[in-house]
C-alpha cells in the first residue's frame, strides 16, 4: 500500500503541535537560529516547520516523499532509498556528506547537520518506524484540527478532490503533489498558491530522476571513479567515528 499525508492549509491554525511532536519523537535538539531559516524553518534539527503567510495562513513544510525521488537517484552510495510504503528514508552511516541530494531536491528539503562533528544529511522520514508497523506519523497524530492527516494515497487524493467539489470557491482546484515530478506522498489542499514551496513554480509532471540519472550517467568514468573515492571516504569517516567513540568510552 502506498501511504501519504494530506495537509489542508485552510484547516491549519499554526499551533506547531506537529513540529513539537516530530522533535520529541526523534529527540531533535533545540535549533541554532540562522538567517536562512526565515520563511522556511527546516534544518537538520527541524524536519517539519510552519511557514506563516498573510491572512493567517500557515503552511506546513516537510519532505514530499516523491514517488520517484531525485535525492535518491543522485546519491552515489545509496544512502537514500524509497520503501515500498512510499517513505524516502536514509541510512546515516552510509552518507558521505557529498550533498548531491541537497542539490537535486526540487523542494529544498535535505539539510546538512553543520552542528555535529561528523555531519550527516537529515530530513523527515515519514515516521517510517511507525508506519511500517501500521501506525500513523507523530505529526498527523498530534494535529488537533486534522489539518494534516495520514492514510492510503489514492484515498487521500479522492478525499482532497471531494473537498474541492463540496466547497465551491473555497479551494484552488488543485491537489499539490498529485502529479508534479511524477507525484509525491505528501499532498496539499489550499486556498493560496503553494508554488513557493518548490524551487520553481512549474516543476512539471516528469519524474526528476529521468534527468538526474541522465546527468549522472553522462560522466560514467568520473562517476565510477568518484564512487570509489566516496566509498573510501565513507570508510574513513566511519573509522574516525568508531575511534572517537572508543576514546569517549576510555575517558580519553
Ligand atoms: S522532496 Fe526532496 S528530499 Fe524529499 S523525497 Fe523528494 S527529492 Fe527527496
Ligand atoms: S512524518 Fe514523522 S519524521 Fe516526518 S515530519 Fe512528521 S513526525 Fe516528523
Ligand atoms: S498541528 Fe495541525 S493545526 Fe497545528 S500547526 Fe500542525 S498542521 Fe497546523
Amino acid at each position: 500500500m502506498s501511504v501519504a499525508i494530506l495537509t489542508d492549509i485552510t484547516k491549519c491554525i499554526g499551533c506547531l503541535e506537529c513540529v513539537a511532536a516530530c522533535k520529541a519523537t526523534y529527540g531533535l535538539k533545540t535549533d541554532v537560529p540562522r538567517n536562512w531559516h526565515k520563511d522556511d524553518g527546516l534544518s537538520a534539527r527541524n524536519w517539519t516547520s510552519i511557514i506563516e503567510k498573510p491572512d493567517r495562513h500557515y503552511v506546513r513544510k516537510q519532505c514530499r516523499h516523491c514517488l520517484q525521488p531525485a535525492c535518491a537517484s543522485v546519491c552515489p552510495v545509496g544512502a537514500l532509498h524509497q520503501t515500498e510504503e512510499g517513505a524516502v528514508v536514509y541510512e546515516s552511516d552510509k552518507c558521505l556528506g557529498c550533498r548531491y541530494c541537497m542539490m537535486a531536491c526540487p523542494y529544498g528539503i535535505p539539510r546538512y547537520d553543520w552542528d555535529e562533528p561528523v555531519p550527516y544529511i537529515r530530513k523527515c522520514i515519514l515516521c517510517y518506524d511507525k508506519i511500517k508497523n501500521g501506525r500513523q506519523p507523530a505529526c498527523t497524530e498530534a494535529c488537533p484540527k486534522e489539518a494534516t492527516i495520514f492514510g492510503d494515497r489514492d484515498k487521500l487524493i479522492a478525499e482532497a478532490h471531494q473537498r474541492i467539489q463540496d466547497n465551491p470557491g473555497k479551494y484552488i482546484d488543485r491537489v499539490w503533489g498529485e502529479h508534479e515530478v511524477g507525484g509525491t506522498s505528501v499532498l496539499y489542499l489550499s486556498d493560496i498558491n503553494l508554488d513557493f514551496l518548490a524551487y520553481q513554480s512549474n516543476l512539471g509532471t516528469t519524474p526528476l530522476p529521468t534527468t538526474t540519472e541522465l546527468a549522472m550517467g553522462s560522466v560514467p568514468f568520473t562517476f565510477v571513479g568518484m564512487g570509489g573515492v566516496m566509498l573510501g571516504l565513507n570508510w574513513i569517516i566511519r573509522r574516525r567515528t568508531e575511534l572517537a567513540q572508543v576514546e569517549v568510552e576510555n575517558g580519553e
